[in-house]
């Protein structure tokens, strides 16, 4: 925050799409209040549906989910949209194609670089190639939606994450470590 980070991103797991748990929304409203960022929360839980409202409520911004997680995909945007921002997710074996349905509905497209569920892995290059074909399709379409991308991203490789087309770049493991502001602000000088 201090550094200068214009979102923080919070990973919500529940142990069932993804292996492991996180943590849930009393831990988000607790730390609404120690930052005025953007909360873009990314719910890796099983059946979104049943929570969005509720993650909505306690203070995100934004709420990303899975679209592997749910059946029911327009209405977990609707329930979102009613209180925030709502952006659809998908894993590296989702097809790019899988959003399009979706871009008109939606605030932020989010495309995972590592399988989601476990911090510091290497970064999926092909995945990248899924984010160059989704910019192509929300510039096509005339939208000015976000395209963010999740995993593996670190100073080495973000400026190539941003050449396929990623306006929204998220790091934990490249900031979370030694000088955390040292870090992030290294990141900012790369993005601008
Ligand atoms: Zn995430």
């Amino acid at each position: 925050d201090e550094a200068g980070a214009q979102y923080v991103h919070i990973d919500v797991m529940d142990g069932m799409f993804v292996p492991s748990i996180s943590f849930g929304m009393p831990v988000i409203k607790s730390i609404r209040d120690c930052s005025d960022r953007i909360f873009d929360v990314h719910l890796m839980i099983e059946k979104p549906e049943r929570y969005v409202e509720e993650f909505a409520a306690c203070g995100a911004d934004l709420v990303n989910f899975h679209l592997e997680a749910t059946e029911d995909v327009e209405g977990c945007i609707e329930k979102i949209h009613a209180t925030g921002k709502a952006g659809i997710t998908i894993k590296p074996a989702t097809p790019a194609e899988a959003v399009e349905p979706y871009l008109e509905l939606v605030d932020m497209v989010l495309v995972m670089t590592v399988e989601p569920g476990f911090g510091g892995q290497k970064l999926i290059p092909e995945c990248l190639d899924k984010v160059q074909v989704i910019r192509k399709m929300i510039n096509d379409k005339g939208l000015s939606i976000d395209l963010e991308v999740d995993g593996g991203i670190n100073l080495d490789n973000v400026a190539f994450a941003m050449e396929k087309g990623a306006n929204v770049i998220v790091a934990g493991s490249a900031v979370f470590k030694d000088d955390i502001a040292a870090n992030a602000k290294a990141f900012l000088n790369r993005l601008q």
